[in-house]
């Protein structure tokens, strides 16, 4: 059990302020906090405290216990003196912490045609009732905030832009004492009405009351997001607490880029030994598809990319696919990369099955070309997962008679959701899957993503803004 008693003093001139008891209990945890919130009183009424003191004291005291798990609380301390005698909230910061008042962050001063990031010291931004301060520690990195960090799109800040939409952090400053500390998530899709159609039918992303990252919220590129607590995923404790060799920075791959993966995968539902195509397998969403094929479905997975990638995967392209079809290049005919696609389809069935095309593709490439003749990849009754989304406006075309007599499915992906997002964390956590990372810092951002505008990184790249608390 850890004990605080914090005491604030002032004179006692006019009116004075006493405090009245209260006791709170959090459902699911022991803990209980006794705080004494401010109330107004004439100096005469204040019998209780010693009259012969000319100063009245302030208690706040919260006892913090550990749960039920063994995990302790974070012990508060109130950040705000109370000088004012209106209905302010109250605001707790994590003990011995004081909230600095500017920060790093990459900041897109004016949305342009081209990317346009750059490291600036910002202030740091107080809190209001609702909202809560996360001390970010990890931040992926995606394709998608290139999309959202140019034009400016509509709705999009088209100044002072921050990007940013899979970070993982703490807690840090609150209303509410309980949450001190606590592991959170901001993903792109943020908060949600949950009883609009939409939303009934498990459609949060086009509930028309959403509010997302970067676009109502600045985004995950800064040291200390402030944000209401409702637009946070909770994350388990132990995706900081150490108990695993897993990196903390390996569980943002599974906010967006690992739940969309995720996702995907359901929407085909591969059966043990069916064969799945991935192409842009190399990247942030195709290797998490990979692993996901293989270790949860028990599915074969053909993965496709360009051939400069499989030779940076190195040893781990073994544990994201079964065989590798280098993605047709200037004078590779699409009938001899499609002959090369079943050949493999071949081998990994093994010779009792007769020859036939892939079960299931799914399409994390966002290049156009990767969204030509879709329907060559599978067999008749075939399902295709459309996720990657090229920055130009393309439309995707068959032949009528392949999605009739060919009975072909097509699904789109914009996202997975936090189900998924917390499957994949347990999958990680397990080492189900690993992702492939590559740690970089804040200040690196800006040049990586360039890269991802000209498709240039591999696997999942993530940012440790700071150290963990
Ligand atoms: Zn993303
Ligand atoms: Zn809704």
């Amino acid at each position: 059990m850890t004990s605080v008693l914090g005491m604030l003093q002032e004179k006692n001139a006019g009116p004075v302020r006493l405090f009245e008891p209260r006791a709170i209990n959090r459902p699911g945890t022991t803990t209980v906090f006794e705080e004494y919130p401010v109330i107004e009183a004439d100096a005469s009424q204040i019998s209780q405290y010693d009259s012969s003191e000319t100063e009245v004291e302030e208690f706040v005291h919260i006892e913090v216990m550990e749960d039920a798990n063994g995990d302790e609380k974070f012990p508060a301390q109130r950040a705000v003196d109370d000088n004012t005698l209106d209905d302010e909230p109250k605001w707790f910061t994590l003990s011995n912490m004081t909230l600095p008042k500017t920060q790093n962050a990459i900041v897109t001063p004016v949305v342009g045609q081209t990317l346009n990031q750059v490291q600036q010291t910002i202030p740091v931004q107080l809190p209001q009732q609702g909202e809560v301060v996360v001390k970010m520690i990890w931040t992926g990195i995606c394709g998608s905030d290139v999309l959202f960090s140019v034009g400016p799109q509509p709705g999009y800040c088209g100044i002072d832009h921050i990007a940013g939409h899979e970070g993982i952090g703490r807690i840090v400053m609150s209303t509410d004492p309980s949450l001190l500390g606590s592991p959170v998530a901001a993903r792109y899709l943020a908060a949600y009405c949950r009883s609009c159609q939409a939303c009934r039918d498990g459609l949060p992303e086009s509930c028309p009351m959403q509010t997302n990252f970067p676009k109502h919220h600045n985004g995950t590129f800064q040291e200390y997001l402030t944000v209401s607590i409702e637009s946070l995923m909770k994350l388990p404790q132990w995706i900081f607490d150490g108990s695993s060799t897993v990196s903390p920075g390996q569980y943002t791959a599974g906010l967006c880029s690992g739940a969309a993966a995720g996702r995907a995968l359901k929407k085909i539902n591969p059966r043990h030994g069916d064969v799945v195509v991935i192409t842009g397998v190399a990247g942030g969403i195709g290797h998490i598809a990979g692993m996901l094929a293989r270790n949860v479905y028990g599915a074969k997975v053909i993965g496709v990319d360009w051939g400069w990638k499989y030779n940076a995967l190195g040893p781990m392209a073994a544990k994201i696919f079964d065989a590798f079809v280098p993605a047709p290049e200037e004078g590779v005919s699409w009938a001899s990369f499609q002959a090369k696609i079943e050949e493999e389809c071949t081998k990994l069935r093994g010779p009792a099955v007769s020859s036939r095309k892939a079960d299931g593709l799914v399409i994390a490439v966002s290049t156009k070309v990767g969204y030509q003749n879709i329907g060559d990849y599978v067999r008749d009754g075939g399902s295709i997962v459309c996720v990657g989304v090229p920055k130009e406006k393309i439309n995707v075309s068959m032949p009528l008679s392949d999605l009739v007599e060919r009975a072909l499915r097509i699904q789109g992906v914009l996202m997975g959701g936090w189900e998924e997002s917390y499957e994949v964390l347990e999958y990680i956590r397990r080492g189900m899957i690993t992702p492939i990372v590559t740690n970089i810092s804040l200040q690196e951002v800006p040049s990586r993503m360039k890269a991802f505008a000209h498709h240039g990184n591999l696997g999942k790249i993530v940012v440790q803004i700071q150290d963990v608390l």
